[in-house]
């Protein structure tokens, strides 16, 4: 499944090919995946794409001349966006590529969005969980609610989120894990940042003191701008945009590291359940 630093980089990708083109046609292989509204490509032909913005793992396209019109994007376990240019050249990301794959539309091509300029934009999703949905702004306002504040964000306030932290009644591993408390860490980040806190996924949120909260939310930020920077976590068969492997999988301390020795302290990294999610921490650095 795509985490937010796979969605950022798709994201940040696109922005560099799509913004400033303008829709033609839309064709849709799947109405599920169009949110089954069957309006999808009279709403969109001959509006030219301004910004793609992102909260959490939602992607927001915004569109001129039409500044009441969004598309929000979810990529959810199996989404991919492939750009294909006027010149043949395929970039794109999410999930699962194959190189016979890589002859566009595949059988997994949910939507396909064709550009004046003859370039052409796909939305493909083997499991169909994921969306591209054309909304107004009210909507899209209303989506944006259902997320927390992101820790990558400048104005992320650490202060705000140890007191609000330790308010709730879960372990910390499960507060972390709330989109609406903050947005955009997943499972393999919510370890990552624990450990590199010294924090126990267990831990009583309310337990969690006032300078450990502060380390956590500089961990959550540091951890999620390097796997940004590298193009985020590889696992099963995640490509970036430009086709390349993304590498953060190399510098993970504890997710997928039981049964190894912690880098920090040398007792052994153990895989537990908690939050209803396979959770890795090392027994001897993280109280
Ligand atoms: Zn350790």
């Amino acid at each position: 499944m795509p985490e937010l630093p796979e969605v950022e980089t798709v994201r940040i990708q696109l922005l560099r090919k799509v913004v400033g083109q303008t829709i033609d046609s839309v064709e849709v292989f799947h109405s599920k995946s169009a949110g089954d509204d069957s309006e999808i490509e009279e709403k969109l032909s001959g509006q030219t794409i301004s910004n793609i913005d992102r909260i959490g793992k939602l992607m927001i396209f915004c569109f001129t001349p039409n500044e009441d019109l969004f598309l929000l994007a979810h990529l959810k376990m199996t989404g991919q966006f492939f750009y294909v240019g006027s010149d043949s050249d395929v970039i794109g990301g999410g999930h699962s590529m194959t190189a016979a794959d890589m002859d566009l539309p595949t059988k997994h091509t949910r939507i396909a969005f064709h550009f004046n300029d003859r370039g052409t934009l796909y939305f493909n999703d083997m499991r169909i969980f994921g969306y591209v949905k054309a909304v107004n702004k009210a909507t899209m306002l209303e989506a944006k609610k259902r997320f927390g504040p992101e820790p990558i964000a400048d104005d992320f306030d650490c202060e705000e989120f140890g007191r609000k932290l330790r308010l709730r009644r879960t372990p910390v591993k499960a507060a972390l894990l709330d989109q609406k408390f903050v947005a955009g860490l997943g499972n393999i980040y919510v370890d990552e940042a624990l450990w590199r806190a010294g924090v126990r996924p267990t831990r009583q949120a309310k337990r969690v003191t006032k300078s450990e909260a502060k380390a956590l939310c500089g961990a959550a930020s540091d951890v999620m701008k390097e796997s940004i920077a590298v193009g985020g976590t590889t696992f099963q068969h995640f490509k970036d945009t430009g086709g390349e492997n993304g590498n953060f999988t190399d510098y993970l301390k504890v997710f997928g590291q039981q049964g190894t020795a912690c880098s920090r302290c040398g007792e052994t990294i153990k895989k537990i359940r908690c939050a209803g999610r396979g959770t890795h921490y090392c027994p001897g650095c993280q109280k």
